[in-house]
């Protein structure tokens, strides 16, 4: 069995294999694909000490650091099920799609999140070029430019009043006939003189050039009518799903969906630990992730050297 097995290899995974690898304990990672979000990701700006890199290039970068340390890598390995030890100091099994089953005394899951998506036409051949789901990442690329923020909830909401101190407009588009966000930040973005409100309007289509996104077409789902919005940025805030779906009875789990987890990564179980996007932590970024993913596997090393093998 290992000693730490963790399940994802996004930003997350990879910094909780290489601390637990440097504690000379026996460390396996399994991921779906290694990389995780980072993979997608165009330009990173924001991640400390590296003015710019590319996705692709720090996906390929993680894999290579984890490759330093004795670490079993597993990729293109689904998780399917958790099954928590049965008594204390006894071993956790993670059952593969494969049909394989993997054993460790303690687990740091790091399975990560996706955005959800418009889906609608130009959205995914837009992706990077005008389409963009990150506000944190992606703002300061639409300095000065036209952007819209789909959807009214907290985080579109969020998202158009920090988005409006960087643009030259920003139109919030709301499917539902009235913001769902939390009545201070409706009034914060209200306030602002190039904030533009659309409620009853459903995103139909991501128009652009070829290269970039020049509009975005709506219907009024009060007239009926088809309307267009000339832009050069989209912000898709509808929402982060945590990759969690096969976790679900093994461990607390937020009403979102979120890995609960306490300041040190413990989840509900004892032994189980998890880290980055899938859980509760705030903030959903490559820094956060990676911090979250060291501290994880401290804690579980933590946990084995107090814990007497059964
Ligand atoms: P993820 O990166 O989501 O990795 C999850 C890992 O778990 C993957 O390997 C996945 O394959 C695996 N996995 C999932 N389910 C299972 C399963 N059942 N079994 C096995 N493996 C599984 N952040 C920044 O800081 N700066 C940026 O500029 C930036 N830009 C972004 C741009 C885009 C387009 C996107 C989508 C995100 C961006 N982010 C950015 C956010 C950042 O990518 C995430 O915060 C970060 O990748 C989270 O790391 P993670 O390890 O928690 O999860």
């Amino acid at each position: 069995p290992y000693d730490v097995l963790v399940v994802g290899g996004g930003p997350a995974g990879a910094a909780a294999a290489i601390y637990a690898a440097r504690k000379g304990i026996r460390t396996g990672i399994a991921a779906e694909r290694f990389g995780g979000q980072v993979l997608d990701t165009m330009g990173i700006e924001n991640f400390i000490s590296v003015s710019h890199t590319e996705g692709p290039k720090m996906a390929a970068e993680l894999a290579a650091h984890v490759k330093d340390y004795e670490v079993d890598v597993m990729d293109l390995q689904t998780a399917t099920r958790l099954v928590p030890a049965t008594q204390p100091g006894g071993l956790a099994t993670v059952e593969l799609q494969n049909g394989a089953t993997l054993k460790a005394r303690t687990i740091v899951l790091s399975p990560g999140a996706r955005w959800r998506q418009m889906n609608v036409p130009g959205e995914a051949e837009y992706r990077n070029k005008g389409v963009a789901y990150c506000p944190h990442c992606d703002g300061p690329l639409f300095k000065g430019k036209r952007v819209a923020v789909i959807g009214g909830g907290n985080s579109g909401v969020e998202a158009a009043i920090d988005l409006a101190g960087l643009v030259s407009h920003v139109t919030l588009i709301e499917f539902d006939g009235q913001l769902r966000a939390d009545a201070v930040l409706q009034a914060k973005l209200r306030s602002l003189p190039n904030a533009t409100v659309i409620v009853s309007a459903q995103s139909t289509e991501v128009h652009g050039d070829g290269a970039k996104v020049t509009g975005l077409a709506y219907k009024d789902r009060t007239s009926g009518e088809q309307k267009t919005i000339e832009l050069e940025g989209i912000f898709v805030q509808i929402g982060l799903v945590p990759n969690t779906e096969w976790l679900k009875g093994a461990i607390e789990l937020s009403p979102r969906g979120e890995i609960e987890i306490d300041a040190r990564g413990q989840t509900s179980v004892p032994g189980i630990f998890a880290a980055g996007d899938a859980t509760t932590v705030p903030y959903k970024q490559i820094v956060i992730a990676m911090g979250e993913g060291a501290k994880a596997a401290l804690s579980a090393f933590d946990h084995l050297i107090r814990s007497a093998p059964v």
